[in-house]
């Protein structure tokens, strides 16, 4: 299998049977975002414990396999994961969907980073990005309590 088609099918995996889907009761933050351009939304949910960490994290949602996948594999990567952790991974993932051909973080396996590679196909289609990257926007905004709901066609 070349490395596309296992992409792809990572993508089609966790899109069609995405993990952490769902929601929990004692959740601390969280935050929704809005792509309206494909119609993607999510819900991030978080319970970060006293010493910053997230021990928890669901997401609720629908949308295109790309941000239900995209949304899927960052929620099992950012479980147990602490602020810094967690800042080092979105700022990876969000330089990797847009320039950068690999990532740089030593934080996650190399089975994790083929996870989070089968997400860079993107990169050739702007408005696809916006689907990649939506979850991951949300989650800045539920870590840092911004308020309003996060709508792609604010962010760049
Ligand atoms: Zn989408």
């Amino acid at each position: 299998m070349d490395l596309k088609d296992l992409y792809q099918e990572i993508i089609l995996d966790h899109g069609k049977n995405p993990r952490n889907l769902g929601k929990f009761e004692n959740f601390n933050k969280d935050a929704k975002g809005h792509n309206p351009l494909c119609g993607d939304k999510v819900h991030v949910y978080l319970k970060v414990d006293e010493n910053k960490k997230i021990s928890d994290i669901k997401f609720e949602g629908h949308g295109c396999a790309i941000s239900m996948a995209s949304a899927s594999i960052m929620t099992e990567l950012m479980k147990d994961k602490d602020q810094k952790e967690v800042n080092e991974l979105i700022e990876d993932f969000l330089k990797m969907i847009k320039d950068n051909p690999e990532l740089k973080s030593n934080l996650i396996s190399d089975d994790d980073k083929t996870k989070l590679m089968s997400l860079s196909g993107v990169k050739k289609y702007p408005m696809r990005v916006k689907c990649a990257t939506l979850p991951w926007h949300t989650l800045i905004s539920a870590m840092t309590n911004k308020p309003g709901e996060v709508n792609t066609e604010r962010e760049d």
